[in-house]
């Protein structure tokens, strides 16, 4: 169905109205205020206080049983400064909507509206979720554990806006989908001395810089080829003065795989080697491991109905299926997909003439608004065809 110029103009509206308002991650008390309101006025059930500030609108179909589906939208900000110049910037000091969560929970009302609307069409229930928290604050795990969102749910659908791809394009891969996240804290005790008189020490940066370089062999030669997965160090703190060899050095970093068993052994491999470092230069170390978020693996049956969906609103050539789409970038979207069979897709929001091509997570990010009306069409055809009658 097409979409009316009111229907567009509150999508672009309300996207612009929470980019001005930006909330981080379980604070998201206005945002959550703007999704209820909006759900309850469609004629939803509404509960709210999920998870600190999710909402979930559940709604029957008039056309009989059939199957429940879990809608998803994710409503966190980040805590970056905003660089973009257009009309609508951050009002909020150092908060942005970096990642285009803006955008999903636009995207995501106007879908529960359209199945409102459509709703004596099909039959089964709708369970719209808007999680808190996704940017690494295991906002859906505590939308599971706390608010029993999953119960009886037999497909889960999501998306994600993404400047990995023009506006107009839609990709979605059936299999792993995007990527398991990780994070290692190493602390390397050597023995602190002289700068002058290394023979009496343990120098911890000289055994911390082994081991970063050692630990680029986990993916090269522990991995298969043919496997994916990135081991990166981002922290390296050490020393306090020239003249003084350091006593001890921290390394942080992040671990992603698409595998779920490799994912649960790449921590394993990673201690392994930082043992060994040690050992040979005299050196102990502690070593913490956190897993955030598995990977994200999409049912083939559910992805094809997207692929379906998605040739009808954008045409056969701008639905890319190839494994080029996937990302080790994580999503904890991922939480739910383990859990039950799902689909999580990307809309294109790049457009190189208007200058929208900053990466996600970038102080410059911006989006290109006619994805907001190509995802809305994806994602209620997928919903529809899930839903009996649709
Ligand atoms: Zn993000
Ligand atoms: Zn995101």
């Amino acid at each position: 169905m097409p979409a009316t110029q009111t229907e567009l103009d509150t999508l672009i509206d309300t996207r612009r109205d929470l980019h001005r308002h930006p909330e981080l991650g379980f604070e998201e008390v206005r945002t959550a205020a703007v999704v209820a309101e909006r759900l309850r006025a469609a004629g939803y059930d509404v509960r709210t206080g999920i998870a600190e500030t999710g909402v979930v609108g559940e709604m029957r179909g008039g056309a009989g049983a059939g199957p429940t589906l879990l809608l998803r939208a994710d409503m966190d900000a980040l805590p970056i400064a905003e660089e973009c110049t257009h009309g609508f910037v951050s009002t909020h000091q150092g908060r942005m909507h970096a990642c285009g969560h803006d955008a999903h929970v636009a995207i995501g009302l106007a879908v529960a509206e359209r199945l409102a609307a459509s709703r004596g069409e099909w039959g089964g229930t709708v369970r719209y979720v808007f999680q808190p928290a996704e940017e690494g604050g295991g906002g859906a795990l505590r939308m599971i554990e706390e608010g029993g969102i999953l119960e009886g749910v037999d497909a889960a659908l999501g998306l994600h806006v993404w400047l990995g791809m023009p506006s107009g394009v839609v990709g979605v891969v059936p299999g792993p989908f995007m990527a398991s996240a990780g994070e290692f804290e190493i602390t390397v005790q050597g023995r602190g001395g002289h700068g002058a008189i290394p023979d009496e020490t343990v120098d911890a940066i000289l055994v911390a810089s082994q081991i970063v370089v050692a630990l680029q062999t986990v993916v090269s030669r522990s991995v298969s080829p043919l496997e994916s997965a990135v081991v990166s160090v981002g922290v390296f703190h050490a020393g306090t003065a020239q003249n003084i060899i350091a006593d001890t050095a921290v390394l942080k970093g992040t671990v992603r795989a698409f595998d779920p068993a490799l994912c649960a052994d790449l921590p394993r491999r990673i201690d392994r080697i930082v043992k060994g470092v040690c050992d040979s230069m005299g050196a102990t170390h502690d070593f913490h491991y956190q897993q955030d978020c598995p990977p994200t693996v999409n049912d083939p049956e559910l992805a094809e109905t997207v692929r379906l969906a998605a040739e009808e609103v954008v045409g056969r050539d701008r639905v890319r299926t190839d494994p080029g789409v996937r990302t080790m970038a994580a999503e904890d979207f991922g939480e739910m997909l383990a859990r039950v069979p799902g689909c999580y897709f990307f809309v294109g929001a790049r457009d190189e003439r208007r200058g929208m091509v900053h990466p996600h997570h970038s102080p410059r990010f911006d989006l290109c608004e006619d994805c907001l009306p190509t995802a809305v069409d994806v994602l209620e055809r997928a919903a529809r065809r899930v839903l009996a009658g649709g």
